[in-house]
């Protein structure tokens, strides 16, 4: 018999799979376990069941999206996170920590370049007066905003609709209110909070792998350190524009097809800056990314450092 599930765990050769609300483990079928067809949490596969009640993964089925980040150990450069996500929620919190624009905008740019849809979460929003004026940037960019509170359940309804049959990845700044939000919503959860220090203290791993969480009422949450670690790797400088919806959409229109929308004569970008249409700590937060992606890989030099 054959059955189709997503894989939530890898621990050894152990994958602790989802089929209708059910988990079970199952082991890879030999000829899978080589070659690029790693599996990934997230993957959806389809299982043998076999008479002794074993079960095998016979295969992995196409991929909507793959999740890399760096790895610096690794001949590629890159190690696969997670698969099949559908949605990136990027949260911040309105105060304690401060509202950190230039993180978040780096936070949201990741999962854009990853082409991945974004929903940005202004938490604690009952630590200041205007939660929403946080927000408005990302609403005017076209990103779907949500405001929080974890402290009196502001929003927490409707953020739950965003995650219902989604495959959701939460990241966002420490301490901003991601477990408590899961928490909330998924009462019973079993996030890990400190993921990195308990295992190398052990000596076993450096890295932890991504792991996934049914939630109730459909939809999974990935639990991973977070984009943090994913980084900025592999934007090509004239790939950063695109990586903001509201720049995007104007960059037919600068004089220059290379316009960087720095200092250049006939841009459309500083044209609509300063008509107000463009908000500028967005502005200022592309311009600080794109002088990050400029120097990780220099024009002159090809194709960036090796
Ligand atoms: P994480 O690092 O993003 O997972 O953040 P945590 O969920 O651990 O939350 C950090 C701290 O912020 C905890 O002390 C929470 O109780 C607190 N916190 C979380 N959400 C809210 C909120 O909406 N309002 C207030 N006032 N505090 C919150
Ligand atoms: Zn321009």
């Amino acid at each position: 018999m054959h059955r189709s599930g997503v894989v939530l765990s890898k621990i050894g050769g152990i994958h602790r799979v989802a089929i209708d609300g059910e988990q079970v483990e199952a082991r890879l079928r030999g000829k899978l376990k080589h070659g690029p067809s790693r599996i990934l949490v997230g993957d959806t596969v389809t299982m043998a069941i076999h008479d002794d009640g074993s079960i095998t993964i016979e295969r992995i089925e196409p991929r909507s999206s793959v999740l890399k980040r760096r790895s610096p150990g690794k001949k590629s450069g890159v190690t696969s996170v997670a698969a099949n996500l559908d949605q990136v929620i990027v949260v911040g919190a309105a105060k304690d920590p401060r509202w950190d624009a230039r993180l978040m905008d780096r936070f949201v740019v990741v999962a854009e370049a990853n082409d991945l849809p974004t929903i940005v979460v202004v938490n604690k929003a009952d630590l200041v007066d205007d939660a929403s004026a946080l927000a408005a940037p990302y609403e005017a960019a076209g990103y779907e905003t949500v405001i929080t509170s974890v402290t009196d359940a502001q929003g927490i309804d409707e953020l739950a609709m965003h995650l219902r049959a989604q495959v959701s990845l939460f990241t966002g700044p420490t301490g901003v209110g991601k477990s408590s939000l899961l928490n909330l919503l998924q009462p019973g959860l079993r996030l890990r909070t400190a993921p990195v220090s308990e295992k190398s203290r052990a000596g076993r791993h450096t890295t932890v792998a991504a792991e996934m969480h049914p939630l109730s009422d459909g939809g999974f949450v990935v639990d991973t350190p977070g984009l943090r670690d994913i980084g900025l790797w592999g934007i090509e400088p004239s790939e950063v524009a695109n990586a903001f919806p509201e720049l995007r959409q104007r960059l037919g229109d600068c004089r220059f097809g290379d316009c960087r929308h720095l200092t250049e004569p006939g841009c459309a970008v500083q044209a609509a800056a300063n008509a107000g249409e463009l908000n500028a700590s967005r502005l200022e937060s592309y311009r600080a990314l794109l002088r990050e992606a400029i120097e990780a890989a220099p024009p002159w030099a090809g194709k960036g450092p090796e």
